[in-house]
């Protein structure tokens, strides 16, 4: 599979926020959102193709549990099956984190699924604006992987008009425990986060929903490898 980046960083969203995992960032998306903080992986997707056995042999270095597959897309490759499989028989904890859109039959602990809303279409880019609108909500695949994994849904917000669409979106799928879901600011920097947060925590009391610190984004900036 084509592998984008291997590397150990705490955990920077979500449920399992803080906790030492090793990242596998699989190279290559069926999506394109404009705001896409990991280029390399979807617009201009780059990396290494690297066997399972020797993703398997590149984090014996990491004396740690949990693992992150990550992308990109991570849920697009043939290999992804078998990844899993071997990551869940080698004793890891794993979180695959995707846009929703691809079903397969993985081994996860968490499925950390970021639906892409409206705000996500890349409209300067026609072509891609078209084919990325069209894939980016799936309902059979979202029912399927609640069903099949304990799971986190996690919204990108970027306007108040995106509140509308996810509480439709939160009805559209009424078996989504609201507990599980997070609100996290779009930016690229901690200032842009910063400027979102206080009005996306007061949404999320309404929506009876959390919010997720990015806290990599806060630490580090936009940087590979954290
Ligand atoms: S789904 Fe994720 S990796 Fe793909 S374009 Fe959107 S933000 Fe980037």
């Amino acid at each position: 599979m084509l592998i984008s980046e291997i590397f150990h960083s705490p955990q920077g969203e979500g449920k399992w926020i803080g906790v030492p995992s090793i990242f596998i960032r699989t190279s290559g998306c069926n999506l394109r959102c404009w705001f896409c903080d990991t280029p390399y992986t979807s617009w201009n997707p780059e990396g290494e193709k690297m066997s399972v056995d020797a993703i398997m042999e590149h984090i014996e270095q990491y004396d740690c549990e949990h693992v992150v597959v990550t992308g990109g897309e991570p849920m697009i490759s043939h290999e992804i099956e078998s990844l899993t499989l071997r990551l869940h028989t080698a004793g890891k904890v794993i979180t695959i984190e995707t846009a929703g859109t691809i079903l397969a039959d993985v081994h996860a602990d968490l499925m950390s699924i970021s639906p892409k809303l409206s705000n996500s279409i890349p409209v300067k880019d026609p072509d891609w604006a078209h084919r990325h609108d069209a894939r980016r909500d799936q309902p059979t695949v979202i029912h399927e992987l609640i069903k099949r994994h304990p799971y986190q849904i996690k919204f990108v917000v970027d306007r108040r008009e995106d509140v509308s669409e996810i509480e439709d979106y939160l009805i559209r799928y009424p078996e989504i425990n609201r507990e599980q879901v997070y609100l996290m600011p779009q930016g690229t920097t901690a200032e842009m986060l910063a400027e979102r947060m206080p009005w996306i925590e007061e949404v999320a009391k309404q929506l009876g929903c959390q919010v997720t610190r990015r806290m990599h984004i806060e630490l580090w900036g936009n940087v590979r490898g954290k």
